[in-house]
């Protein structure tokens, strides 16, 4: 059973050369259906993201400590856009959230459709520590688990195994999302390497795991003893002083000349979609008139 809130569970195995991480995301790709009103093969690429970025952000060290994921591939879906801090707070957008594709052969969602694979994945890393890490590499097949795989082994020459599933019900809502992943530490060896590629490919419905069986189970499944828990939180970082922010910047004139076009200023957020609208009392307000 899914959890209500989404969660992350990391864990050593494998004697410790093995790092483990178990994601059930279906709440927070709910809730990126409910903000951007996602068809069902844009929340499950969308959802995948998110759910990839989820674990790159536990890998950060400061609560305060950002990254971005993006996907450009050229798809009927579009790019994706995602982020997310060491507080494990991700937000995230497709460029065409009501992009509708008939499924693959096999009945599923055709996310490498929707995604496209002539294009890259970047991820942008802000540890706080100077200049951030930026690192591309290109798609393999647009499904996101195999492109983010390839990423880890091109940009952070790091082996890892990875399974993301986002699973969708008859009313558009996801019934089981997560990630699986399997990243030798450094000096590990081949082995450990084997081992992880032998144990992924047990999951390739990961999402029906989490559906029916939830991530602890899947986590009991490697033996895995005392796994760190962690929440996973869908969370913007926009607010209305921070759209403030972008008006001001604008200078009075130009405010007050698209009021005068427009009735209006709206600052939209793609990350969680939401309008920030400035009226001319509140654009005068905010370059100091008295109203
Ligand atoms: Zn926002």
């Amino acid at each position: 059973m899914p959890e209500s809130v989404s969660k992350l569970y990391r864990a050593l195995i494998f004697d410790g050369r093995v790092s483990l991480a178990v994601l059930d995301t279906t709440a927070v790709v709910n809730e990126a259906i409910g903000r951007h009103h996602l068809s069902p093969v844009a929340a499950a690429a969308l959802g995948r993201t998110l759910t990839a970025a989820a674990y790159l952000a536990g890998w950060l060290k400061e609560q305060t400590s950002s990254l971005s994921l993006s996907v450009d591939g050229g798809g009927e879906g579009g790019r994706i856009g995602v982020a997310a801090d060491g507080a494990l707070r991700v937000r995230g957008y497709i460029e065409r959230p009501a992009v509708s594709l008939p499924p693959r052969a096999d009945g599923k969602l055709d996310v490498g459709r929707c995604v496209g694979r002539a294009g890259t994945l970047t991820v942008i890393r802000d540890d706080g520590e100077g200049i951030p890490f930026v690192g591309t590499s290109p798609l393999v097949s647009g499904e996101i688990a195999e492109d983010v795989s390839a990423y880890f082994l091109t940009s952070e020459q790091r082996p890892t195994a990875v399974a993301l599933g986002v699973r969708i019900g008859g009313e558009g809502e996801c019934v089981g999302a997560g990630g699986l992943f399997l990243q030798p530490l450094p000096g590990a060896g081949e082995q450990a390497i084997a081992f992880c590629e032998e144990r992924i490919a047990a999951y390739p419905d990961l999402s029906r795991h989490i559906e029916r069986r939830g991530a602890k189970a899947v986590l009991a499944d490697f033996g895995a003893a005392g796994a760190t828990e962690r929440d996973v939180l869908f969370a913007c970082h926009c607010s209305r002083e921070r759209a403030a922010a972008a008006v001001l910047t604008m200078g009075k004139k130009d405010a007050l000349a698209l009021i005068r076009e427009q009735g209006k200023i709206c600052v939209h957020c793609h990350y969680c979609n939401t309008d920030h609208i400035f009226d001319e009392r509140d654009v005068r307000a905010l370059f100091g008139e008295n109203a």
